[in-house]
């Protein structure tokens, strides 16, 4: 039981961004009251003398808020648990991260169901840990209760969600939930795909290739989703915030341009994956690569990172979604009884990219390429995110009276995502052995140390000698607080 170590009392170092809005790092020493874990005073200057953590030339900024992440524990905790997916989130430094309200069982669309789930991780979080609920057919009379407990918001699905217990809604079951949520000014976030009253012409592609399941989501899909996201938030605004999770489609841009300029509250995120990957370099068989909305085309990727830049994309969070090997039907999964006919079928394989944790390299490595600063990634990865989850008063920039949650890392020293550096349960994802710029060195939460890379093997590379010997992660369970959101845009 080694607390002593972990706690960082002084953290100073020579490149500190404290929030988004500074116009360049500079020195910069933090001081953290042992008890609370809360900053008491920040001075500027770098002081290596006194310091607990010393983090010299590594960049210091807030602590990373993957505000979407699947947990699946209880439940499908084999799919992933909160031990290795807040290991994974520690050793990327992400310090809090927000839970989906599905693929755990049950789904956390009751107030009991939210109190199952805190029970379920207690004393097993290295990082902080909220978690948003589920707006499911019936239950709209639980939203209210739910925001009292603890939920930071509520996600719902327009089309099948891949799981039965977790129905979609449509536009009478929306009303009814957005009436509740008016009540509190409780946030509604969108998977934003629709089926089409046209189904899509069956692919020419054979089901192994990524074209085929390309081909069976079309960009149409999302945008019909999000005219009625739009709708459904021009009806209720000002006072259900409405959020688009993981766009895919980058045609939906000037719709949602159009919406801000109008000034709705309407918010959007988009994934590294979206960001980083494209359909062309898919290979076949590669159902790591599954997810929905799909990955799509380099053009659109190249207009989703305009929609990133000129900041009419919100922010930028994971939206890791993992399964067990057997379920991706993938070919190196031979071993795990999947029929051979079956083998790398996009269409058939579960759809979730696991990536929590790696991210901030990725986005890093390729934002470079587009002008991306360190700025933009407190903005994207902590400020912006912490705001939507509705916890801004205490994390996603770094002042007196917030956390000390804190990611050091070094943006310059390259590193290659290995399976030993990658925490998650099960390690399939798209981005094993790439080559990335941004080594995360240390990640505090509330004044303690969680991960210090410092205390890798030196042999093997392998990092799990660098977690705090105890899970310090705490639930965050701060009622809901209305003004959190911020819906205006760069534009
Ligand atoms: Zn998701």
């Amino acid at each position: 039981m080694s607390t002593a170590s972990n706690v960082a009392t002084i953290i100073t170092g020579k490149r500190v961004l404290l929030s988004s809005r500074q116009s360049q790092p500079a020195p910069f020493t933090i001081y953290v009251d042992k008890e609370t874990g809360k900053i008491t005073r920040i001075e500027p200057g770098y002081a290596p003398e006194a310091a607990t953590v010393d983090a010299k030339d590594d960049v210091v900024m807030p602590g990373i808020v993957d505000a979407h992440v699947h947990i699946n524990q209880p439940g499908r905790t084999q799919w992933e648990g909160v031990v290795t997916a807040t290991h994974a989130a520690a050793a990327g430094g992400v310090s809090t991260i927000i839970d989906m309200p599905l693929n755990c069982l049950p789904s956390t669309v009751t107030p009991e169901a939210l109190h199952i789930k805190e029970d379920s991780f207690r004393d097993a979080m290295w990082v902080d840990v909220g978690t948003w609920g589920g707006v499911v057919p019936g239950n709209q009379a639980h939203l209210v209760p739910m925001l009292d407990a603890g939920a930071r918001g509520f996600k719902c699905f327009l089309c099948d969600s891949g799981v039965a217990e977790f129905p979609p809604v449509n536009e009478d079951e929306l009303r009814k939930a957005m009436t509740e949520l008016k009540k509190r000014n409780g946030t509604l976030l969108f998977h934003a795909e629709m089926e089409l009253e046209a189904p899509p012409v069956s692919s020419a592609s054979a089901p192994t290739e990524y074209q085929a399941f390309l081909d069976s989501r079309p960009a149409k899909m999302e945008e019909t989703a999000i005219e009625l996201v739009i709708r459904m938030c021009r009806e209720f605004a000002p006072h259900v915030p409405c959020h688009i999770v993981h766009l895919s489609a980058a045609s939906a841009l000037p719709m949602i341009r159009a919406a801000k300029r109008e000034g709705l509250p309407l918010t959007v995120e988009t994934c590294f994956h979206y960001l980083t990957l494209n359909a062309e370099s898919i290979p076949d068989k590669a159902t790591e690569f599954k997810c929905c909305p799909p990955i799509r085309d380099g053009q659109n990727r190249e207009m989703l990172w305009e929609g990133v830049l000129d900041g009419t994309i919100d922010f930028v969070v994971s939206d890791h979604s993992p399964c067990t090997p057997d379920l991706k039907l993938h070919p190196c999964c031979g071993g795990h009884g999947i029929q051979s006919k079956d083998e790398g079928d996009f269409l058939k394989a579960w759809g979730g990219i696991a990536s929590v944790g790696i991210g901030l390299p990725l986005l890093w490595t390729e934002g470079l390429k587009r002008g991306l600063t360190l700025q933009d990634i407190v903005r994207l990865l902590s400020e912006k995110t912490a705001k939507h989850s509705g916890i801004a008063h205490r994390k996603g920039s770094l002042e007196a009276g917030k956390d000390a949650d804190v990611t050091i890392w070094s943006p310059e020293q390259p590193v290659i995502i290995t399976k030993e550096k990658v925490h998650f349960r099960n390690k399939l994802t798209p981005y094993l052995e790439c080559n990335c710029l941004g080594q995360v060195n240390k990640t505090i939460v509330r004044g303690q140390v969680v991960f210090n890379a410092d205390l890798r093997d030196s042999k093997t590379g392998g990092s799990d000698e660098c977690f705090s010997s105890r899970p310090l992660g705490q639930w965050i369970k701060d009622p809901f607080k209305n003004g959190a959101q911020e819906s205006q845009s760069r534009l």
